[in-house]
């Protein structure tokens, strides 16, 4: 499992610029081990005994909790900093699933690295093929590929960092009902939950330097699964353009997220990212289209911050996360795939499903498989689980996408699955 140093920041909210990490010595937090130990303790007589229940996941609906540090080597912040930025977290919690606790360090002051932005957010760490991965061979931040394996994968480090600039006017207003706009300043839940999307993981990790596009350098962890569902208005992948040159133009015309989650979100369509004409390391590609979606109930990602009190991320955004990997915790339904067991060519394989709603009321459910080199299956009538066998005449890594629907709501997954070549082992005849 690589880890990756990011090397920038993630965001820039009114100015545009790259930027460096910054070293933060967050203080140890709380480590989660993937399963929640509930002791109960038992009197018998004198003996107390006690009894661990290990408390399974909560089906997608049980949000997600943050453990948030301030960072000793820069100011402290005001109180009513730290009760915001707890808030814009809780919001988060709210939205997106997770076992693990997601570890943040953030840093009150006036130097920002990155220059006069509001406020940067970004992953700590990238993390390829732990065990959950979806998609294989792509560089997980690390809150989601700890969500998704179950278990924080490195507990000696936070999972993101946030700066939030001193020294300007901040509005600390919890609900945008006590804020009085714009006399009141900046709103710091709004830039707080735009900066904790990006250190959750709304981070694209493509980029374009003298008109040739790039993933892969070792300083930019990629592809993504942001990086993953990025298309053209085609719908071909950026990461299936044809030629560099093809990328980088792509990178400065027409990049759009075309998740199935996303798509069935935003009206059938992919949505638009932001794409200028020049190409903007850290804010390209990482964001919303600003022209698309500002003043849209998806704002929060567009990149330049218009003052508005925003409380939501709304349903692009949150269905890219979906997209991503992250399971919502707020109400919608959810599926997996189960991790796939070994594949090899020319033999059949199983693959599970699983539709995670907490609001399922035993409704029949229709899903649609679809994968490379198939043909698209369909299984009406079902409740929570469903199952298809595959067999991939070819080796190579193949694409699986499973949908669910009750005819209202719907969710999707997509996986990657690795076929290998048949192994035939020659018997040896001793004469
Ligand atoms: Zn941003």
């Amino acid at each position: 499992m690589p880890h990756w140093e990011p090397p920038f920041m993630q965001c820039r909210w009114r100015y545009v610029s790259a930027v460096k990490s910054k070293l933060f010595k967050p203080k140890p937090l709380v480590s989660g081990d993937g399963a929640l130990w509930l002791f109960l303790l038992l009197a018998t007589g004198n003996i107390i005994l006690p009894v661990a229940v290990i408390a399974m996941p909560l089906q997608g609906a049980g949000g997600a909790t943050f453990a948030i540090t301030w960072s000793a080597s820069c100011e402290t912040p005001p109180a009513e900093a730290v009760t915001a930025l707890e808030y814009a977290a809780s919001l988060w919690g709210t939205w997106l699933s997770s076992t693990v606790p997601i570890e943040a360090s953030a840093c009150w002051t006036p130097n920002l690295i990155g220059g006069d932005a509001l406020g940067t957010g970004m992953p700590t760490e990238y993390i390829y093929n732990f065990p959950g991965a979806p998609l294989i061979d792509v560089a997980y931040p690390i809150a989601l590929a700890n969500a998704l394996s179950g278990s924080d994968l490195n507990p000696t480090r936070v999972d993101m960092t946030l700066q939030f600039k001193s020294d300007v006017t901040w509005s600390f207003a919890l609900t945008p009902t006590q804020r009085l706009a714009p006399a009141d300043g900046e709103d710091f839940v709004a830039i707080a939950l735009h900066e904790l999307a990006h250190g959750l993981g709304f981070v694209g990790n493509m980029y374009e330097e003298r008109n040739v596009g790039f993933c892969g350098h070792p300083l930019y962890p990629c592809p993504t699964p942001y990086d993953w569902f990025a298309m053209d208005s085609s719908g071909v992948r950026l990461l299936d353009s044809p030629t560099p040159l093809v990328l980088g133009t792509l990178l400065e015309s027409d990049a759009n997220f075309g998740g199935p989650n996303t798509v069935a979100a935003n009206g059938g369509l992919t949505a638009k990212l932001y794409a200028p004409e020049e190409f903007s390391q850290g804010s390209s590609l990482s964001h919303l289209d600003q022209i698309t979606f500002d003043g849209s109930a998806n704002d929060l990602m567009t990149p330049g911050y218009n003052g508005g009190a925003i409380r939501h991320p709304g349903p692009v955004t949150l269905a890219i996360f979906q997209d991503m990997g992250w399971l919502r915790a707020d109400g919608v339904p959810n599926v997996v795939i189960a991790p796939p067991p070994t594949l090899s060519a020319g033999r059949a394989t199983t693959l599970t499903g699983e539709l995670l709603w907490p609001a399922y009321a035993g409704q029949p459910i229709t899903t649609t498989w679809t994968a490379t080199d198939q043909l698209t299956v369909t299984h009406p009538g079902l409740t929570r689980t469903d199952a298809v066998a595959f067999t991939w005449v070819t080796p190579g890594l193949k694409h699986v996408t499973l949908t669910a629907t009750d005819g209202v709501s719907a969710a999707a997954t997509i996986r990657t699955v690795f076929v290998r070549a048949a192994l035939f082992l020659p018997l040896v005849l001793r004469q």
